[in-house]
């Protein structure tokens, strides 16, 4: 039996895959010199033209069916991809070789293409520099088009199968079929490529960034694909695939017991209402977020619309995403949290010894006002859908608060100068997130009308843990004991001050921590939309007083470990039919 090997990448895309291996690659596309006669010139700048259209024409439709299935932000790299198509001046580059060197299309053309390509490769700007794999993808569509072949497609993917490539281009990404596709794994990308954002939008597990993946893989091997840890398995051993069929059979029959939840309301026995909201980070997932029944959008992570365009979308193109999400999540909330820019959320060539601590995200704002109001303008300008409210990460002091609200304040007059319409009643919002605002929580929530506690972060800082960091990932625990009094000082904080306390972090989705957080409180969960169902199933089993009573309890232990054994039993004693969702 050949040895089992595990191969490690980053988990972009969650779930479990099992199948064939598919490796895709794209075919090398060879272009011969040929000398055109002179007569035959104006038919070989002609060809040039209709193979222009024809790639056109090939590009608008998957823009359609991408606009269709995906939602119309997601398919503007397409729109990108046909400006460089019908660049003037590169066709007329090419236009005038064809003639001046009596040369065949696809030779001059691809000569072309790789200048230009080389050019901006060379460049120091990281956006234009990504721009080098757009100007391939369009490049080889026209080539394949002169030439006449046909394309080396992902649609063409037998099914039952697991992609392995080194990178997948941004249109054929776009040309992936769910039904056919199990599980996607390439050599290059991260959780921001265009390859990870389809599969999170298709629902497809996925591992990137796998080191030198195509040589240790071969076609139609059986592999397992774990899109929760990041790994994929070759020639797993009987017992690993013993595992992963019991894991997968218990996803499925615990897919069907909660989807009912998703049409119900979070409300608790006794009748309470928690609002159950949806984290996302891409326009297209507010599809998710409805499809599990969430009731509003509790953080748009902004910064994903800067890091998949490597720079800042201007005014227009954030507004054209704020509204549009404002509109389709009518009239249920959505709180768009200005950039976080910074940590783990690495962004341009900008580089620091201790990138959590330092130059991010309210702090990279407030050090670039243009940029910042920029943000705040788009953000106005979405609220006159009446449901937008906006939120500030990372605050550390009061002093960050007044001058955001300056700096808003000062926004809306511009705003109001200029007769542009906007939310007057917009709500103003932080994310509590780090130990210094969690203490100052009552001086804090009387200048803001909510806040959302980042229980990622605020453990982060409390424990002093390296949130991303493997070696140290067992003392990652939102469980700690200093962590959970934390959130309960701010929720007593803000609930003194007549303003709503939400929870936004992963702790949310956590099923042992909803009846502690219930109990100590909280107004709202946000969490990511595939954890929605298994929330309400949860609100909907317990009572607000039993609840109170396990949050009284909780706050009496040593350890997170004592914590997290008291609520096992608590819950197990208190409420009926939720232990299976409870891990
Ligand atoms: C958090 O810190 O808990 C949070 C929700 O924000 P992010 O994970 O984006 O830092
Ligand atoms: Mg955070």
């Amino acid at each position: 039996m050949p040895r089992e090997r595990i191969l490690k990448g980053i988990a972009v895309s969650q779930g479990i895959a099992q199948g064939k291996v598919f490796i895709y690659e794209t075919k090398h596309i060879e272009v011969f010199q040929t000398p055109i006669l002179s007569v035959y010139l104006k038919d070989e700048t002609e060809r040039l033209d209709r193979a222009i259209k024809k790639t056109e024409h090939e590009l608008r439709n998957i823009q359609k069916r991408l606009n269709y299935e995906i939602g119309e932000n997601f398919a503007q790299f397409l729109d990108a991809q046909v400006m460089m198509l019908s660049d003037k001046t590169i066709i007329q580059k090419v236009k005038a070789r064809i003639v001046d060197n009596r040369l065949n299309a696809e030779y001059v053309y691809h000569e072309v293409i790789k200048e230009y390509a080389e050019k901006l490769g060379a460049t120091k700007d990281t956006y234009l520099k990504e721009r080098v794999a757009d100007i391939w993808d369009v490049g080889s569509r026209v080539l394949r088009n002169l030439l006449g072949l046909t394309h080396g497609s992902v649609v063409e993917v037998p099914a039952g199968s697991i992609i392995v490539a080194h990178d997948i281009s941004p249109s054929e990404a776009a040309l992936i079929n769910p039904k056919s596709v199990l599980g996607i794994a390439t050599e290059a990308g991260g959780r921001t490529s265009h390859t990870a954002i389809t599969a999170r939008a298709l629902e497809i597990p996925a591992v990137l960034g796998i080191k030198g993946l195509i040589g240790k893989i071969g076609n139609s091997e059986q592999v397992i694909l774990d899109g929760d840890r990041g790994i994929m398995i070759k020639n797993p051993s009987a017992g690993r695939i013993h595992f992963y069929e019991i894991a997968k059979k218990k996803v499925l029959e615990l897919k069907k017991t909660l989807s009912p939840f998703c049409e119900l309301p979070a409300k608790t026995k006794d009748g309470r209402h928690i609002d159950i909201s949806a984290n996302i980070e891409f326009f297209s997932e507010y599809t998710h977020a409805k499809k599990y029944g969430a009731e509003g959008i509790g953080l748009f992570r902004t910064e994903f619309l800067y890091l998949t365009r490597h720079g800042s979308p201007t005014e227009e193109e954030q507004y054209h995403v704020y509204n549009a999400l404002a509109k389709k999540m009518k009239p249920s909330p959505v709180i768009i949290r200005t950039y976080d820019l910074g940590g783990d959320k690495v962004f341009s060539d900008y580089q620091e010894a201790n990138p959590y601590l330092g130059w991010r995200a309210i702090r990279v704002c407030l050090d670039d006002l243009d940029f910042f109001k920029m943000q705040l303008r788009a953000i106005l300008r979405a609220s006159v859908n009446k449901n937008v409210k906006i939120m500030f990460p990372m605050i550390s002091n009061y002093e960050e608060i007044k001058r955001i609200s300056l700096i808003f304040e000062k926004t809306k007059s511009e705003l109001r100068a200029k007769k542009i319409d906007f939310d007057e009643e917009i709500q103003f919002g932080i994310m509590v997130e780090t130990p210094s605002a969690a203490l100052l929580s009552p001086h804090l929530a009387h200048q803001v009308d909510f806040f959302s506690i980042g229980s990622n972060d605020l453990t982060q800082y409390t424990i002093a843990v390296d949130r991303g960091n493997e070696k140290i990932s067992q003392l990652f625990d939102h469980f700690h004991p200093a962590v959970l009094q934390l959130i309960k000082q701010i929720i007593d904080a803000g609930h003194q001050a007549h303003i709503w306390v939400g929870l936004c972090g992963e702790l949310a989705a956590d099923p042992l921590a909803i009846p502690l957080l219930i109990g100590m409180g909280i107004d709202e969960l946000s969490m990511n939309p595939g954890s929605i169902p298994r929330a309400k199933m949860v609100v909907r089993a317990i009572t607000i007083p039993e609840c109170e009573e396990i949050a009284k309890g909780a706050l009496r232990f040593r350890t997170p470990l004592e914590i997290k054994r008291y609520l096992h039993r608590s819950i197990h004693k208190k409420f009926h039919g939720i232990d299976e969702v409870i891990k």
